[in-house]
């Protein structure tokens, strides 16, 4: 094994080659060293550069930029980790887990509250790095015997919320089909002692239709691939995923690369660990399982068009597992109740709407078990007996999306993405300010692009395109997809960025009806209307959980429940206070090339990507005074030997070690500032010699 000196050595004599030789080969570890910080082709070199190296991460700053390697590296070992531990951030290749440890240290020494953002597109190994993380301080933390079991919890939340909440998609075979956000909770000796998680915006609609190459959640498949026969007999279930609808239409219910059976093994294992009991369970794969029946229900339409459902044998089983009444279930699913002057009525559902109906069934109750599922897990990482905890929180959050054909989801998820931008840029600029402001370096305002706009055209009340959304849903008569998009225009489509903002989005699926088929579905997921009359049913229902998700207050309240679209904003505004209040460090996670493949870096796509990261500017903001800083100690221990003055020892104050040593070696006025605790140094070039100059002491 390699020791921390070695290592450190190694790493040192690479830097120091790097100056000039190795340097063009392996890149510069630091985007702030780049020469050409405002080109974009020098940054995709540099990457690609690295890249090829199997160096995966690079900074920009304190910013850990990662490129998904698609193989195993051998990076994440036990000795990997403890070579990181108490480390300086620079002394080290760039690692996530010096991120981890970085943040875990300040959280330490100032007692406050950290949080880590890791973003990028799906399959670009945010998951992966948050799981690296969580791992990095269950391995490294200080831990005693009887904290052991909240570590555990915490560990296994995890297998429990993918299997839940994760899918194949055609992107990544275990894409997160919710954001996360995860507090890990410490006490005062830095002992993970418990933790909350924040979950945002499940994917439903995967529940009920998958595309070509999808599959629905794992749990479905793992249940039927792994559990025991009793439980399958019990729910009803057979092992065969064709035969079940909801779980077949993407073709690929059977996946080489997952293992199933095995994963249901993890899953179970952690369900033990986090204290749910066996009638949790049964009543749980109740619900899973009345699903799968639910998409096997078949409507016919009698002579009127009203829908029917002849063969009631899997009314029978939902009706069993969710312990309603089968004739209540089977009137909800094909009738509506409609409220008169004084009385209901009770109107027949054609085939179409019934299906609407029993899918948005299927919807609610799996998304609303998820939020219990939450819930539940938190319960279990409750820690009551530490009352002084500080908190690293991890965002594992869905990054700007793109794709051929745009909806809400997407929508809602790049708003998301303004948002944090707009958070990340605010942070770096105030860090950038406060940094000089405190060493006394004057302060040189940089021009940087300012998304609140972006956001407020979003946002705003009354004014902005959830607002207008909303009021399209409520509005009396037809509203539909076509005349939201006429208010939108009529409303916003001056904005300067509606354009880009909206169309952007949409682009690709413009046909002669575009209208329609741009803003597809908006209304209706927006709304995400389920029958009054299919809720009463759920009300009712003796499966503990469901009657836990469906309050029979929801009934009696009768105003409209907010639009996805207004929850939406909502949390995430709640989500910007936990996270404003914090100190930040970033991850940015980018996918080298679309078919999950190791060693192939497409430009392409990869330009895109750092576009949509807002990598530029966050160098460019990062690099606007300044590219390298350092403590005096630190840099006067690494360059000292240049200077008689200074080698082997200087004995005085380390800035004026520093001030001497660069006196000698010649640094001229405009290269550097001195600050109170660090030496600024405003190129790349000055840096680089000095380090060329060590080769040759
Ligand atoms: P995301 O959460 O961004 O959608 P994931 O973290 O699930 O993406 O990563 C997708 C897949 O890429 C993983 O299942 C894994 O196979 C691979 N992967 C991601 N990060 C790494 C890594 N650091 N080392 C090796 N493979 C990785
Ligand atoms: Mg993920």
């Amino acid at each position: 094994m390699e020791s921390y000196k070695d290592v450190r050595r190694k790493h040192i004599r690479l830097h120091m080659e790097g100056a000039l030789t190795a340097r063009d080969k392996v890149g510069v570890q630091d985007f702030v060293l780049l020469d050409a910080y405002t080109s974009e082709s020098a940054f995709v070199d540099n990457l690609r550069k690295r890249f090829n190296e199997n160096l995966i991460y690079t900074y920009i700053g304190t910013l850990l930029v990662s490129v998904n390697p698609y193989q195993e590296l051998g990076i994440y070992t036990v000795s990997q980790m403890e070579l990181y531990q108490g480390v300086n951030f620079f002394e080290l290749p760039p690692h996530v887990y010096a991120i981890a440890d970085n943040a875990y240290r300040m959280m330490c020494s100032e007692l406050n509250n950290h949080f880590i953002l890791i973003s990028g597109e799906s399959g670009a190994g945010k998951t992966e790095a948050s799981k690296k993380i969580l791992q990095y301080f269950a391995v490294t933390c200080p831990m005693t015997q009887s904290l052991q079991i909240a570590r555990d919890r915490l560990l296994l939340s995890n297998p429990v919320l993918e299997a839940f909440g994760n899918a194949r998609t055609v992107r990544n075979d275990n894409s997160s089909r919710f954001g996360k956000y995860m507090d890990i909770q410490f006490d005062f000796q830095g002992i993970p002692v418990g933790g909350h998680i924040i979950s945002y915006l499940i994917e439903k609609s995967r529940v009920v239709y998958q595309n070509q190459g999808e599959r629905n959640f794992h749990i479905f498949y793992q249940l039927l691939a792994g559990g025991e026969e009793e439980r399958l007999a019990f729910l009803g279930l057979e092992r065969d995923p064709q035969l079940y609808k909801y779980l077949s239409q993407g073709h690929c219910a059977k996946e080489s690369s997952i293992n199933d059976k095995n994963d249901w093994k993890t899953v179970s294992n952690a369900f033990s660990v986090i204290d749910f009991t066996e009638a949790d369970l049964e009543n749980l794969f109740g619900i899973i399982a009345s699903v799968l029946h639910l998409g096997n229900i078949g409507f016919e339409e009698d002579d009127q068009g009203c829908a029917t459902i002849p063969d009631t044998h899997e009314i029978k089983w939902i009706a069993k597992l969710l312990g309603v009444h089968p004739a209540d279930l089977l009137e909800a699913l094909t009738h509506r109740k409609i409220e008169a002057k004084t009385e209901e009525v009770i109107c027949p559902l054609t085939l179409e709407l019934s299906v609407y109906a029993r899918d948005a069934m299927a919807k609610a109750v799996y998304g609303r078990t998820f939020t219990w599922l939450v819930n539940k897990i938190n319960s279990s990482l409750v820690n009551k007996d530490f009352t002084r905890k500080t908190v690293i929180g991890l965002l594992d959050i869905y990054g700007f999306e793109v794709f051929d054909k745009n909806g809400f989801e997407q929508f809602c998820i790049n708003y998301c993405n303004e948002k944090l931008q707009q958070l990340l840029i605010e942070r770096t600029l105030k860090a950038e300010q406060a940094e000089y402001e405190m060493e006394g370096i004057e302060w040189e305002p940089i021009k940087y692009f300012n998304n609140k706009i972006i956001c407020d055209l979003v946002e705003e009340r009354h004014k902005g395109i959830i607002s207008i959304l909303d009021e399209e849903c409520i509005r009396p008569g037809p509203a539909t997809d076509l005349s939201f998009l006429e208010k939108l225009e009529e409303k916003v489509g001056k904005h300067a960025h509606f354009e880009t903002y909206i169309l952007y989005l949409t682009r690709f699926c413009m046909g002669e009806d575009h209208c329609i088929s741009i803003f597809f579905r908006f209304l209706e997921k927006n709304n995400d209307l389920l029958y009054r009359h299919l809720k009463e049913v759920l009300c009712k229902s003796k499966n503990v959980i469901l009657r836990e998700c469906f309050l029979r207050a929801e009934l009696e309240n009768r105003r409209r429940p907010p639009t996805v679209g207004t929850q939406f904003k909502n949390s995430l505004s709640s989500l910007l206070e936990i996270l404003i209040a914090k100190e930040p460090s970033y991850i940015r996670c980018i996918k080298p090339n679309d078919r999950k493949e190791p060693s192939k870096f497409d430009d392409f796509l990869i330009r895109h990507q750092i576009k949509y990261l807002g990598l530029m500017e966050h160098l460019r903001v990062r690099r606007a005074g300044f590219a390298y800083r350092r403590k005096y100690e630190h840099f006067l221990q690494r360059y000292k030997s240049l200077c008689p003055d200074t080698w082997p020892h200087w004995h005085g104050p380390p800035a004026e070690g520093v001030e001497r040593l660069i006196n000698y070696i010649g640094y001229k006025p405009e290269e550097y500032k001195l600050g109170k605790t660090k030496i600024f140094i405003r190129f790349p070039r000055t840096l680089f010699a000095t380090e060329d100059a060590l080769e040759f002491c």
